[in-house]
């Protein structure tokens, strides 16, 4: 056994997770639907977002044969708010392809899982090792933050080399046996003791021979990304209202932000282009009022959206009641949702 499994596993024992909503029923039977779909969840998002929207997605679509026959957009209504939406996406389709290709089995080979989209080496280490207890080493947020501590790793993981670096250690580490409970047990302690922000390094149980600990170089570690400034960039986005009170929303398309999700019509946010995208959507439209502006970051740069209410007389073509919609809608669509009568 590595210098880190075995107090891990004994650690484990004792203050591993064990009640999170994915994880009810049987170890020996993990209920590998559940496991997926909580890996892909749990990707870019902290395990307290995701426990309310994996129970509210497995309300609405209970197996995989179920997720497999909905449609995308009662799918992305589901995960709307939790963003990074192409994860949804791509969940919707590997449930397809694993009832049309595995006959409704979850594949059990690290390659055929790899292979599902949207899934990346250390997510299907993830499934396979807590639902079947195969041998997979695994590198996720929690893992990377833990090792680039324990052994000082310098440069980030964004980089190739570091990221390298980072699984070798990743597997070197990873024990033949318990797999599952070690899995689970370096991903707990990179969510509850070896934390972004002040570490519980005193409670922790590799501390013996964690470099950063003997150091006193935690905050070091993981090195912090090399800093760019992210751009702003601004736009508006028309709020079409008929005299029902009703909307236009349209959907967007797959590739680029909010992907298949449904929004308002956008354009460049100036005078005379917000005025000729108004009438050429109708002639007869004009403009309300306008809210004020909703600020909303990503990954690459910050967005400042201008919402402007339209009037559009004699228009039901397209439009949606606002309280009864079925599909999923970006936050900030939800937000100037939320402002209107
Ligand atoms: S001793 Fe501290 S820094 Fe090192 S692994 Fe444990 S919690 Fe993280």
């Amino acid at each position: 056994m590595s210098s880190i499994s075995k107090p891990l596993l004994q650690w484990f024992d004792q203050h591993g997770r064990t009640q999170l909503p994915w994880q009810i029923g049987e170890k020996s039977h993990a209920n590998i639907y559940h496991v997926w779909l909580s890996e892909i969840m749990l990707q870019q998002t902290q395990v307290s977002t995701v426990i309310d929207y994996f129970n509210n997605f497995i309300h609405h679509f209970p197996s995989l044969a179920i997720l497999a026959d909905a449609s995308e957009d009662s799918v992305l209504a589901q995960w709307a708010g939790l963003g990074y939406y192409a994860r949804a996406r791509n969940l919707h389709k590997s449930a397809k392809i694993i009832m049309q290709d595995y006959q409704g089995v979850f594949p059990a080979s690290i390659e055929q899982v790899v292979a599902l989209p949207g899934v990346g080496e250390s997510t299907a280490g993830a499934i396979l090792s807590i639902s079947h207890n195969q041998n997979h080493a695994i590198l996720d947020g929690n893992v990377k933050r833990v090792l680039s501590r324990y052994h000082q790793v310098k440069g980030h993981y964004g980089q190739a080399q570091t990221l390298k670096k980072l699984w070798v250690l990743a597997r070197q580490h990873t024990p033949n046996m318990r797999n599952n409970d070690y899995t689970q047990a370096i991903m707990d302690l990179g969510a509850t003791l070896c934390t972004r922000s002040n570490p519980g390094c005193g409670r922790c149980p590799i501390q013996q021979g964690c470099q950063a600990y003997q150091h006193n170089t935690q905050t070091e570690y993981p090195n912090p990304k090399p800093k760019k400034n992210k751009p702003s960039r601004r736009t508006a986005m028309l709020v079409y209202q008929n005299k029902q009170g009703q909307i236009y929303l349209e959907k967007r398309p797959v590739k680029g932000i909010w992907g298949g999700l449904w929004s308002f019509v956008e354009c460049e946010n100036n005078p005379q282009e917000i005025n000729r995208t108004i009438h050429k959507f109708n002639a007869k439209a004009c403009i309300n009022r306008t809210l004020d502006p909703i600020k909303h970051s990503f990954t690459h740069y910050h967005l400042t959206i201008n919402p402007v209410i339209v009037d559009c007389p004699e228009q039901t073509f397209g439009f949606q009641p606002i309280n009864q919609l079925k599909v999923g809608v970006p936050t900030p669509v939800n937000k100037i949702l939320a402002q209107l009568d």
